[in-house]
């Protein structure tokens, strides 16, 4: 038997009830199970429900996008950006590294602060989930490690 292919429709808030993120009037996410395609603490919850079933499912950061690491956190001088930029908080940038986006998070006169962890680390997260559909997966989807068809990823060899 192979892992399952769920599809669901999800509303993120966080333990204050702030709307992060909705799939409602878009496209329910499909993901394959265990292959970490979706955060450990959401899929942990929804391995155990099936079609139709409806939770809310809280997830810590630590099972969500980890907490905030404090050495992705700079102090950079203004100096050292592109002079022809007007730099704002919530601007995000890329540096040589790989994977990194760096938001800024204030700008205190020549000094601006850049924050590199993902814009959702250290926030609790409560998901309102909705399962719309499970099947097994294809041998195919196993072997390349994600969902085919409606709500997956697009072809490609
Ligand atoms: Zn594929």
């Amino acid at each position: 038997m192979n892992p399952r292919v769920v599809t669901f429709h999800y509303t993120l808030k966080d333990k204050q009830g702030n709307l992060i993120d909705s799939s409602e009037g878009s496209h329910p996410l499909s993901y394959l199970e265990g292959v970490g395609q979706i955060i450990s603490g959401l899929e942990e919850e929804i391995k155990h429900l099936k079609t139709g079933d409806k939770k809310v499912i809280s997830v810590d950061a630590d099972k969500g996008y980890g907490k905030k690491n404090a050495e992705l956190i700079f102090d950079v001088p203004k100096s050292q950006f592109p002079q022809d930029e007007e730099l704002t908080v919530g601007m995000m940038f890329q540096t040589d590294e790989p994977d990194t986006v760096y938001t800024i998070t204030e700008i205190k006169g020549e000094s601006i602060i850049v924050d590199g962890n993902h814009p959702l680390a250290g926030v609790d997260l409560v998901f309102d989930v909705q399962i719309i559909n499970t099947r097994e997966a294809t041998d195919e989807e196993v072997t390349h490690g994600h969902v085919h068809g409606e709500g997956g990823h697009h072809h490609h060899h």
